[in-house]
């Protein structure tokens, strides 16, 4: 075995997250936070992702890495079932995890740590073979994951019998607010199986990280702390959008699908300050065919400027002709560069499903939103969006599960010009200063990342 190439770093962590859009952007984001106090990272995708990926001048100072899901031509979707996608990827993931760690050892590169995402909690086990630490990062809330944990100790039973939902950390929640795979037992079982399950082993997990800052869910992370040793160490968005001190952090970096960056921003350039709905419900919702013509027609209706992410995938939904009817307002592009976007002075509100990079975004560039949780989380980050961090409306759907364009409009016009807008927009620019503050020097996130690097670095 080679020498490890001492002093020219502090420690070598190796950073796993789930292959979807939203856990690796946080995931890599954390690498960048870690590499600016001098530890070495290797970000490892899977073989598919690795394939995929459009990247975008990635940080060199980060390496990459993959190991198989067991799924190399087709990733999650080339799976039959979640349970099928998720089982292999353990079988293989496992193997070739293990594999990694040996093979970064002999190249003199030994790995201190493994930073696991919470949908992969057999990764724990191998970092406890090598005697690495081992810490699960979670990319949804507290709040959520709070939920989550009681259903798998039992102490919230499935299905939910009562009006309210009592849960320590947590507003009361009708049964509606929260999660889907909760609220609507038995729907999804492959993703239930995968959000309780990452409570199967966190009480050997040395840390329990949270791309959240302390400030934002305060109550449910005091609740948390008593179990386990848990750091709070987002937002993770890139350093230029908030605290300015890592000047290379300035995007993503990695993207699954490709931006149509002039685009969106040479017509935002031309838009007043603060006329421009933007519209995205992220990388995975498929949105029902009429709910599309719903949001369509409202968006149509509501008189704004709209800049509108349609998916390829999604785009046979929109109404015949409607992208060159409202050609005037509205531009609809397959994938947007999302934090150009929100950071944009011309962008008014933000209409997101709610998923939780989405949300915490929005938090950090202080953008108020109208909310249309699809499933998953999105409806808990729906619930603190408007009731517990005041910076946003939620749409409500009638008997069929559907927002009415009316709905829509509405909600759009009380958050842009209404008088509960105001408050939203104080609030939410409230909420950007404390995303800030966390990050910045001494700040509550920057701090709990210094303290995870200091407990790596072995004597
Ligand atoms: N995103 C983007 N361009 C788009 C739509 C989304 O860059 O046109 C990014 C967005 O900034 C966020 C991620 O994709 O970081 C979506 O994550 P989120 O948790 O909001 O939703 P998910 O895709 O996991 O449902």
């Amino acid at each position: 075995m080679e020498t490890k190439e001492k002093g020219s770093y502090k420690a070598h962590v190796l950073v796993l997250p789930f292959p979807a859009q939203g856990h690796i952007t946080p995931m890599l984001q954390f690498c960048k936070r870690l590499v600016s106090r001098g530890v070495k990272t290797t970000l490892v995708n899977s073989i598919y992702v690795s394939k995929s990926i459009h990247v975008d001048d990635l940080n060199s100072s980060i390496n990459v890495e993959a190991i198989s899901d067991g799924f190399d031509e087709g990733g999650w979707a080339q799976a039959e079932s979640p349970e099928a996608y998720l089982t292999k990827f353990c079988a293989v993931g496992s193997r070739d995890l293990a594999n990694l760690v040996k093979k970064l050892d002999d190249a003199g590169r030994p790995v201190d740590a493994l930073v696991y995402d919470g949908f992969l909690p057999w990764a724990l086990d191998v970092s406890k073979e090598f005697g690495l630490v081992g810490a699960v990062f979670f990319t949804q809330s507290c709040a959520v994951n709070n939920i989550y944990y009681h259903v798998h100790k039992g102490l919230l039973s499935l299905p939910l019998s009562d009006s309210t939902v009592s849960i320590p950390g947590l507003p009361p929640l009708e049964p509606w607010e929260t999660p889907s795979f909760v609220y609507i037992y038995g729907s999804y079982p492959g993703f239930y199986h995968m959000v309780v399950n990452q409570f199967s082993n966190i009480d050997k997990a040395d840390l329990v990280l949270f791309n959240n800052f302390y400030e934002l869910e305060k109550e449910t992370v005091d609740w948390m702390a008593k179990l386990w040793r848990v750091k709070t160490i987002g937002p993770t968005l890139p350093s230029m959008y908030l605290d300015k001190r890592l000047e290379d952090d300035r995007g993503y970096d990695i993207n699954l699908f490709k931006p149509k960056s002039a685009m969106c921003m040479n017509w935002l350039n031309e838009k007043p300050r603060g006329s421009v709905v933007y519209v995205s419900f992220g990388s995975m919702a498929e949105i029902d065919a009429e709910q599309m013509e719903e949001v369509a027609w409202g968006l149509k209706e509501s008189m704004f400027y709209f800049l509108w992410v349609v998916r390829a995938s999604e785009e046979a939904k929109l109404p015949e002709k409607f992208t060159d009817d409202v050609s005037e307002r509205g531009l609809i592009v397959t994938w947007s560069p999302q934090l150009e976007v929100l950071a944009h002075e011309s962008v008014g509100c933000f209409v997101t499903h709610s998923g939780f990079n989405s949300v915490l975004e929005a938090i950090s560039l202080g953008v108020p939103l109208v909310t249309m949780a699809q499933w998953t989380d999105q409806g808990t980050n729906a619930k603190y969006v408007e009731d517990v961090w005041g910076m946003g409306v939620r749409t409500r759907q009638d008997e069929k599960g559907i927002v009415r364009r009316r709905v829509l409009e509405l909600c759009i016009r009380e958050v842009m010009e209404g008088q509960k807008g105001k408050e939203i927009k104080e609030n939410a620019i409230k909420w950007k200063n404390l995303a800030k503050e966390a990050v910045d020097e001494g700040g509550s996130s920057d701090k709990n990342i210094d303290e995870f690097v200091a407990e790596l670095i072995r004597p």
